[in-house]
């Protein structure tokens, strides 16, 4: 399982042996879905394209036992570094991010490389697998502001917080005991706080010039500062592939990694199908019964090629 990157990172002696072992040992907790079969005109009821939220929405999916699923993924599986939080400062700018870089501009000229690095991940989980742990839900306002733009009460805070909570176990007394309501006991993503006594005392600083300090801000209270909330849990990232597809095992669930989708194909302004390069760079068809869902990350340079 030690990828060359560990090997190289080892050989370099920037990662001591002990943390190498570490990884050694947690690569046997990670069972990812194995590389489906499909074939050029294959069907499927949906086609996630991208596995980041996509790999929630698989999850969920096939929780029928009649619906199958394609998720398409771009990237590889996680590196079982990417699952070790306090090695997260390595996995930026590796194969594991798209390792954009924004247009040259005047704010960006001193910036290395005269631009901005914008990360992005590129494995099974997407951004979750090198994102930066905070776990902070949008602000109430927000949602009830979309609710009433698209005027659409399904996207109220009222109506997304049980799914929130859903997604959760929280792992933090003190939360817990003030806050329950808006928090999940029993979900996929662990969720951990690790408060001290630095941090309270620059919280405390904060407050004496004014500036509250709030214990949690995923509640109704969103203005403050905070001892973060962290997806993090049982020593490891709680990615979105950790969460929803680690040892998961359904026969209506076929993953591809290492593979791109390249252009969805529409029918009288329907998606019905989406033009795939895998690994071995064949490039086939597969066709969606029911939905393409398209959850690929903010921005991709493949767009301009393929969506
Ligand atoms: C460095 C960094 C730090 C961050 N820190 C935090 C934080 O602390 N807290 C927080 O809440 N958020 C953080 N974020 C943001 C958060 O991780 C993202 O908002 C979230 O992961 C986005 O989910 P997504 O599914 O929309 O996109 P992504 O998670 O980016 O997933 C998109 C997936 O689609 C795949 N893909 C793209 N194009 C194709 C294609 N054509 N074919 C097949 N697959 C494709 C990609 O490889 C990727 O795996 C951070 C992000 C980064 C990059």
């Amino acid at each position: 399982m030690a990828s060359s990157f560990l090997g190289n990172l080892v050989e370099s002696t920037y990662l001591p042996l002990e943390t190498a072992t570490t990884i050694l040992a947690m690569a046997g907790l990670f069972k990812w879905p194995p590389q489906a079969t499909v074939n050029d005109g294959d069907r499927f009821d949906f086609i996630v394209i991208g596995s980041g939220v996509g790999a929630v929405i698989a999850n969920r999916l096939t929780e029928n036992e009649d619906v199958r699923v394609l998720l398409i993924e771009a990237g590889k599986n996680p590196s079982v570094e990417s699952m070790l939080p306090g090695l997260f400062i390595l996995l930026q700018n590796s194969y594991q991010d798209w390792n954009y870089v924004s247009e040259p501009e005047e704010a960006t000229k001193n910036q290395q490389f005269g631009a901005y690095r914008t990360s992005a991940g590129k494995c099974l989980g997407g951004s979750s697998n090198i994102n930066h742990f905070i776990h902070l839900r949008g602000d109430p306002c927000d949602f009830d502001s979309w609710a009433a733009y698209l005027k659409d009460e399904s996207w109220s805070y009222k109506n997304v917080l049980p799914y929130f909570r859903k997604s959760e176990t929280i792992q933090d007394e003190d939360i817990l005991k003030y806050y329950a309501n808006f928090h999940g006991v029993d979900g996929p993503v662990i969720i951990t706080r690790q408060p001290d006594d630095s941090t309270r005392n620059i919280m405390e600083s904060f407050e004496e010039i004014g500036v509250p300090s709030v214990l949690d801000l995923n509640t109704n209270n969103t203005v403050g500062f905070t001892e973060s909330s962290f997806i993090i849990g049982n020593g490891r990232r709680q990615s979105t592939s950790q969460a929803y597809l680690n040892n998961l095992n359904r026969d209506n669930l076929y993953v591809l990694t290492e593979t791109v989708a390249e252009k969805i194909i529409f029918e009288d302004n329907v998606a019905v199908g989406v033009i795939l390069r895998l690994g071995s760079g064949e490039k086939i068809t597969v066709y969606a019964n029911r939905e393409v869902i398209v959850s690929a990350g903010t921005f991709n340079p493949l767009t301009s090629s393929g969506f």
